[in-house]
C-alpha cells in the first residue's frame, strides 16, 4: 500500500495545498463540475488516491514545468497537461532525470535537509517512490489556455519562461491566487547556458516575471511549488516577485560583482548568486543575455 498520509492545508475555499513530505507542493482546486490538480511532486505515495479522498469530480491534471520534482507522479493520472517546450524533460521521451534512483536521491536530500540524519516521514522510499507503471497521455499546455471548472471558476495559463523554457503559471481569478510552480520563489535558479537544453536567458526571464507582476490586479497571493520558501499553507511573501525582477535588472545592466557561494541544495556545486531581501538568484555569466 502506497502512503496517502500527505499533510493537507485548505488555503482558500475548495482549494488545497498537498504537501509531498517537504519535497514539493501540489494544489487541488475544486469547481462545481471539475477539479484541477496542479503538479504531481517528485512521486512519493498514492497522490491520485489522496486526491480522490478530497473530490470525485472529473480531474484535470496540469504540470507547471517539466522538472522531476513536479512530474514524478504523473503516471498515476490518465492525462497531464504540460507545455511542449518542457516535454523533453518528462517521461514522454525517457530522461535520466526522471528515473527512480534520482527521485529517491532527491527526496533523501530534502529529508536530511529538513529533519537531519534520522528523518521521520510516513513513507518508505523503496516502496513509495517507484518506477512509472505507464505513461499518462501528455497534452500540450499553452499560454492563454483556459480551464473552466464550473460555477464561475476559470483557471488561465500564463507562460513564464525562465526556470524552464516551458514554465507556466496558473491564475485562479475566483480565489485571486496565482500558482507559479518554480517561476518565482526565494531561490530562483537560472543555471543553463546557451546551447544547452532548457536554456532561457535572464533577459527573457525578466520579461516574463514583469508580465506576472503586471497581472497583479487579478491576484492577491502567490503560491509557489515548494513550501520551504514560505510556511506551509501560507502564500509567498509579497516582496519576492519585485525583488526577483530587480535582481534580473541588476544582472542585465551589469551592476554586480560575480561571487560564488555555497548552494542551498545540499551537495550541489557552488553557484554564482545575487541577493535582495529574502530572494536569491543563481545564474551563469553566459546565461544573462539573449544570444546574438
Ligand atoms: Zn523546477
Amino acid at each position: 500500500m502506497l502512503t496517502k498520509a500527505y499533510p493537507i492545508s485548505e488555503i482558500a475555499g475548495q482549494t488545497y495545498e498537498i504537501d509531498e513530505f517537504d519535497c514539493a507542493s501540489c494544489f487541488l482546486l475544486i469547481g462545481q463540475d471539475k477539479a484541477m490538480l496542479i503538479d504531481t511532486g517528485v512521486g512519493i505515495g498514492d497522490l491520485a488516491g489522496a486526491v480522490r479522498q478530497l473530490t470525485d469530480k472529473p480531474l484535470i491534471t496540469v504540470i507547471t514545468h517539466g522538472h522531476v520534482d513536479h512530474v514524478g507522479n504523473a503516471w498515476q493520472f490518465d492525462a497531464c497537461y504540460l507545455n511542449e517546450k518542457d516535454w523533453g524533460q518528462t517521461g514522454r521521451k525517457p530522461d535520466p532525470r526522471g528515473d527512480v534512483t534520482q527521485r529517491r536521491r532527491y527526496a533523501d536530500m530534502i529529508a536530511h535537509r529538513q529533519q537531519g540524519d534520522h528523518p521521520r516521514y510516513p513513507y518508505d522510499p523503496q516502496v513509495d517512490i517507484r518506477e512509472w507503471e505507464r505513461q499518462p497521455n501528455w497534452l500540450p499546455l499553452c499560454d492563454g489556455d483556459r480551464f473552466d471548472l464550473g460555477g464561475g471558476r476559470v483557471i488561465t495559463a500564463h507562460a513564464c519562461p525562465g526556470h524552464t523554457p516551458g514554465q507556466i503559471a496558473l491564475l485562479d481569478a475566483s480565489t485571486r491566487i496565482l500558482f507559479v510552480g518554480d517561476a518565482v520563489n526565494g531561490n530562483i535558479m537560472f543555471m543553463s547556458k546557451p546551447g544547452q537544453p532548457g536554456f532561457t536567458s535572464v533577459e527573457k526571464a525578466h520579461e516574463a516575471l514583469k508580465a506576472l507582476r503586471d497581472l497583479g490586479d487579478h491576484y492577491d497571493h502567490i503560491y509557489n511549488g515548494h513550501h520551504d520558501y514560505r510556511p506551509f499553507g501560507q502564500p509567498l511573501r509579497e516582496d519576492v516577485l519585485p525583488d526577483a525582477i530587480a535582481l534580473c535588472q541588476q544582472l542585465i545592466s551589469g551592476e554586480f560583482t560575480p561571487t560564488y557561494e555555497k548552494n542551498p541544495m545540499v551537495g550541489w556545486p557552488d553557484q554564482l548568486a545575487v541577493h535582495k531581501g529574502i530572494t536569491r538568484i543563481a545564474y551563469t555569466l553566459e546565461g544573462i543575455h539573449e544570444p546574438e
